[in-house]
């Protein structure tokens, strides 16, 4: 493509918020602190964070991902991923004499302590999430049992409880506003006495992601979301905006821009997952600045100040 086709009042116009959250921020430090304190390798359980950037960077500086505690050997220091790990997974790292820093998210916690206290008070749990997804895993594997998946409005026809059933809800954290609020509409029409959590399981950085596109989105003609495929709030970005009628696409790397998707097109709009670094979308908004000049502009947003601390047993 030629400069030509661009015109000179091209802008790239970047969501507020985008990019880490305090949670990811604090995984991201866990895995750190851990190699800077006790040296290379560290074991990390599942990607710390679902960002093939992040891991690739952390891995070169000595950090090892693995599927499956039977790949640490005995004694080893792990590092549990930002989604959360089951009590089953907290037993085999006990049971191996692994020496563990959580890195769970502290808003993944409160979810796993929500289905914990609903079923100790005799509640039956309905988890709206993505099946396979490793939080869901984690929060689903808190309670041996009395807990249901719920995925999409068909499955809700699927359920059938008796009269006299106490049922609750949770949620994933990272999931579509607009898509659970839908989802947990028909189960309040088929259960009015339905128990919600007290405070939505939809975490802070999630919703104002979303929100943020809902306000970029109708300014530009194309949105580029950075993230990685397995990362559920970048997923839930791209077909959010998609959804709003802007073509969209979701890249981790500058090398996957195609310079077609900004033929003709004055304003691209930039979001970035919570797990995408803020320098990865620096390097992306250089390639689209490649293939014609573009003024970069920043939206007004949430500014967000949440932080979280390190775990106790490295912070001390
Ligand atoms: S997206 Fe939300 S739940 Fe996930 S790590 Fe970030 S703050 Fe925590």
């Amino acid at each position: 493509m030629t400069n030509q086709s661009i015109s000179n009042d091209s802008e790239i116009l970047m969501a507020q918020p985008r990019g880490f959250c305090a949670g990811v921020d604090r995984a991201i430090n866990i895995v750190k602190e851990a190699l800077s304190r006790f040296g290379a390798p560290i074991y990390v359980r599942h990607e710390i964070v679902h960002n093939a950037f992040v891991v690739n960077e952390l891995r070169e500086k000595g950090a090892i991902f693995v599927e499956d505690l039977n790949e640490v050997p005995k004694g080893g220091i792990v590092v549990f991923s930002a989604h959360g790990v089951s009590q089953e997974v907290r037993k085999d790292a006990q049971e191996r004499g692994l020496q563990v820093y959580d890195a769970t998210c502290p808003l993944v916690t409160k979810v796993h302590l929500e289905v914990v206290k609903m079923c100790k008070d005799g509640f039956t749990v309905l988890m709206i999430g993505h099946p396979g997804h490793p939080e869901v895993e984690g929060t689903m594997g808190q309670v041996k049992k009395g807990i249901f998946l719920v995925e999409k409005l068909e499955d809700i026809q699927k359920l059938s409880f008796p009269d006299d059933e106490k049922i609750a809800f949770v949620t994933q954290t990272t999931l579509s506003v607009d898509e659970t609020k839908q989802i947990v509409d028909a189960l309040i029409k088929k259960y009015p006495n339905i128990v919600r959590p007290r405070k939505q399981d939809i975490c802070y950085a999630t919703q104002n992601r979303q929100d943020a596109v809902k306000f970029m989105a109708p300014q530009v003609e194309v949105v580029i979301v950075v993230g990685s495929m397995a990362s559920s709030n970048s997923n839930r970005l791209r077909e959010l905006s998609e959804k709003l009628g802007v073509p969209s696409y979701m890249v981790d790397d500058p090398d996957q821009l195609k310079a077609e998707w900004f033929v003709g097109k004055k304003r691209v709009g930039l979001t970035a997952g919570a797990s995408a670094p803020e320098s990865l979308a620096q390097s992306i908004v250089k390639r689209i600045q490649e293939f014609g000049p573009r003024q970069v502009r920043s939206l007004p947003g949430v500014v967000e100040d949440v932080t979280f601390s390190l775990p106790k047993n490295l912070a001390d």
